[in-house]
């Protein structure tokens, strides 16, 4: 079945085939071979053998696409980004133990989630600004050297896409190299499995799974294992990540639907050829994107090249009075939730895994055609 071009930001498109194979499994769910189980996914036990071999599968499959090393755990937790905001600095601000002090933690504000990020974490820890283009609207990535990092800080936290304001980090901060010690965090909730991750420069990465990885409701941390251990007294025990890690992620009742709808998920990606094939895909939906967007005196777009994201493309009409129009054409044209974020207006496509190269094209063909109609 065809179905209109979803560029909503998040709970996002998901494969039409990855809901057409939960749809016929949701009364009774086959395993491997076949054979019917009697109950669907989400009436089963989360200890039973049936959701265990799921989540196993799940698991390796992540593994396996994200090339994640055997040092570092992979966590399904619940909460999402902004509960991580909080969940991260109570486990990890007292890596550096400071008798006098609260744990550090050093921010890198590149748009609104890190922004947020900061803020809450300020409520459990000493947290700091180590750069920030707010002054600029968010529209570059300060370059690492410019970093203000502290020594005492015990992590410096990024958003490697900022998911409302289109900025992405294309390439990982060496934080050795820059004369820190500091463990790198990372918010991917927009972009994990678009790209691969170079693990070698990260200490923790989360996500949110529902942009790149599933349904709302699950969040995936990925932790490097000598980090657990070191949360703080206050700490709930249900986001104490060596609690979870050492109970397989099963300490309390995981989101069991959400991690099935993510195993089918990452074996759709396999069969895509894996997150390098996807990139590839991403590099070539985004570009098509930019360039009309460039081309035009119609649209515009902010963010420095070199700081575009590849997954969230936010565009202004020069004419803005001209929004509603083009929203509603849009949705007649089969292209929906193209509307910005309320902080910011405008226009955002976001261009998931899950968007097709062809899904971008009808976009570019409908703001032509609707940019010649009007001039
Ligand atoms: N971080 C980023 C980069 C996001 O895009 C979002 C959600 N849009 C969040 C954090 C917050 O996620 P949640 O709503 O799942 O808490």
């Amino acid at each position: 079945m065809q179905r209109p071009y979803n560029f909503s930001a998040g709970p996002a498109t998901i494969p039409s085939e990855v809901l057409s194979q939960a749809a016929a499994e949701m009364l009774n769910w086959p395993d491997a071979t076949g054979r019917l189980c009697g109950m669907g996914v989400m009436e089963m036990s989360h200890r039973g053998k049936e959701f265990l071999s799921i989540y196993e599968k799940t698991e390796a499959d992540l593994r396996e696409l994200l090339n994640i090393p055997n040092q570092f755990k992979i966590l399904f937790m619940q909460g999402g980004g902004l509960a991580e905001n909080a969940i991260v600095p109570l486990n990890l601000s007292a890596l550096r133990p400071n008798p006098e002090t609260r744990g550090a933690a050093d921010f890198v504000v590149t748009g609104s989630w890190s922004k947020k990020s900061l803020d809450e974490a300020t409520k459990f820890c000493d947290a700091r600004v180590a750069a920030s283009d707010q002054i600029n609207g968010f529209t570059r990535i300060p370059e690492p050297s410019t970093w203000n990092l502290r020594e005492k800080a015990s992590y410096v936290h990024l958003c490697t896409n900022e998911t409302i304001n289109g900025l992405e980090f294309h390439q990982l901060p060496d934080l050795k190299a820059l004369g820190s010690a500091a463990e790198l965090v990372i918010d991917f909730s927009s972009h994990v499995a678009s790209r691969p991750v170079d693990w070698s420069r990260v200490g923790l990465a989360f996500g949110g799974a529902q942009k790149n990885l599933g349904p709302a409701g699950l969040t995936l941390v990925v932790v490097r294992e000598d980090l657990l251990g070191h949360a703080l007294p206050i700490c709930p025990s249900a986001f104490d990540y060596q609690m979870v890690a050492s109970n397989q992620s099963m300490y309390n009742t995981p989101p069991t639907y959400a991690i099935y709808i993510a195993g089918l998920v990452f074996q759709w990606l396999k069969r895509q050829g894996g997150v390098l094939a996807m990139e590839q895909q991403n590099i070539a939906k985004a570009k098509l994107l930019y360039d009309a967007i460039d081309q035009s005196s119609f649209y515009v777009n902010k963010v420095a090249l070199d700081s575009r994201s590849r997954m969230n493309v936010p565009f202004f009409l020069r004419d803005e009075s001209r929004n509603e129009a083009f929203l509603t054409g849009a949705k007649e044209a089969g292209l929906l939730q193209l509307k910005g974020h309320k902080s910011v207006g405008g226009m955002r496509a976001s261009i998931y895994n899950a968007m097709p190269l062809e899904g971008v094209q009808t976009l570019v063909q409908y703001m032509r055609e609707f940019e010649r109609t009007l001039s």
